[in-house]
């Protein structure tokens, strides 16, 4: 294995268990370690600090230990095992009520670079870093030893999201199982469709559960739009809270016909609901004020840093408009799901909103993610989602 070290001071954060370093922070190396490879990390005066993935980037190494040890099938299996421990305590392993969870959320699982979600019998695993991609197979074996009988499929889904300049050439794919795919998953006794073949990410966003369940608390009796829908979840939550009826918009026609597939599965033949495939700015300035419960769960608005301010005057924009139409004494339900806007910045963007809009407004509830999307505490850039529940007089 190649040996890194470091500048002077710069192993203090890897002192504080943050689980990057950054290539400003290397000073030599006594190899050529190719992308993806396994190297052993040494401050300036060669002690040993931890070992991890090295790539091409600001994050030179995504660090997968903090100890000499090393890093084969049993040392992912215990990776795999605390992950699974951790969410059979989360009551989320619970068939029929749930079959749906995030299993390892990278860093907040301690393995960097890698996203596994478990849809009833299929894992969908996804690699974001060139080293987790070279160990998918045995990633993959690991992760079958683990859950046994409780995966009978393990998907590959990583084309579009290891680094582009990697050249890896990954493929979607299979790596165990395939033959008996049933793509139907629950989730709190909600039953959906799932297409990790050709949907978002791994086919669905499990972040939401906790809050579309608390949704379903606010829905009875309420004129529900459920803005940025993709599969239909929180209008699914809504229906089973008694709504009085729920709109789904969406620009993209695969994610309205996903969302009326999962509401039929759940509710057939039910009038309350309907689905319309239109763009959010367009379909919010058209509508008249009839809802009194406003969901807006857009995609990131900002990816990186540099567009920070015009993803702030985006959500500002988007929420004004819901503040605007909104009935008295309706709730909104307002997320942002982008990395680099904080929970500060997205306050101050719904504030000036809402004082935009002259509106009266309360915080009932300020949310973020699920247990089964843990934050590691020396990392709090994996927290992600931001939500507000909003009371508009
Ligand atoms: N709320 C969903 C997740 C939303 S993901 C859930 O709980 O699962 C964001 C969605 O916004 C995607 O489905 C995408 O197609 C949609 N979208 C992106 N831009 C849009 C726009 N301008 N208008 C309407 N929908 C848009």
């Amino acid at each position: 294995m190649v040996k890194l070290y470091l500048r002077p001071k710069k192993e203090e954060s890897v002192l504080r268990f943050h689980p990057w370093i950054f290539s400003g922070a290397i000073s030599h190396s006594d190899g050529n370690p190719e992308e993806g490879d396994l190297v052993a990390v040494y401050d300036s005066q060669k002690r040993f600090l931890a070992i991890g993935h090295c790539q091409v980037g600001s994050i030179a190494v995504r660090i997968l230990t903090f100890k000499e040890e090393t890093i084969d099938k049993d040392f992912w299996k215990k990776r795999f095992e605390d992950a699974y421990r951790l969410r059979k305590q989360l009551k989320l392993i619970n068939p029929p009520v749930n079959d749906t969870y995030r299993l390892i959320h990278g860093e907040g699982d301690l393995m960097p670079g890698l996203i596994v979600d478990v849809y009833a019998g299929t894992a969908v695993m996804q690699a974001h870093s060139p080293g987790m991609h070279l160990a998918r197979i045995e990633l993959a074996e690991a992760l079958k030893e683990v859950m046994g009988n409780d995966i009978q499929n393990i998907y590959y889904k990583s084309e579009s999201t290891l680094p582009f300049k990697a050249d890896l050439g990954a493929e979607n794919d299979y790596l165990i199982g395939g033959d008996h795919v049933s793509n139907i998953a629950i989730e709190q006794g909600v039953k959906f469709h799932i297409d990790w073949v050709k949907g978002q990410k791994t086919g669905f966003f499990i972040d939401q559960r906790d809050n579309r369940a608390l949704l379903e608390k606010y829905a009875e009796g309420r004129k529900v739009l459920n803005m940025f829908c993709y599969t239909g979840g929180f209008s699914c939550y809504a229906m089973r809270g008694n709504a009085q009826l729920v709109h789904s918009v969406d620009s993209s026609s695969k994610a309205i016909k996903l969302t009326n597939d999962n509401v039929s599965l759940n509710f057939p033949e039910d009038a309350r609901h309907e689905a319309f495939a239109e763009d959010a700015f367009k379909y919010l300035e058209q509508m008249g004020s009839q809802y009194d419960l406003i969901i807006l769960d857009p995609p990131a608005f900002a990816k990186h840093r540099n567009v920070l301010k015009n993803a702030l005057q985006g959500y500002r924009k988007l929420n004004a408009i819901a503040f605007e139409k909104i009935k008295p004494g309706g709730i909104i339900f307002t997320f942002s799901c982008s990395q680099v806007v904080t929970k500060e910045n997205f306050r101050l963007a719904v504030f000036s909103a809402a004082a935009q809009s002259k509106r009266k407004v309360k915080i009932l509830h300020q949310l973020t993610q699920p247990a089964d999307h843990p934050i590691d505490i020396y990392h709090p850039e994996g927290e992600y989602i931001k939500g507000l529940v909003l009371y508009v007089e």
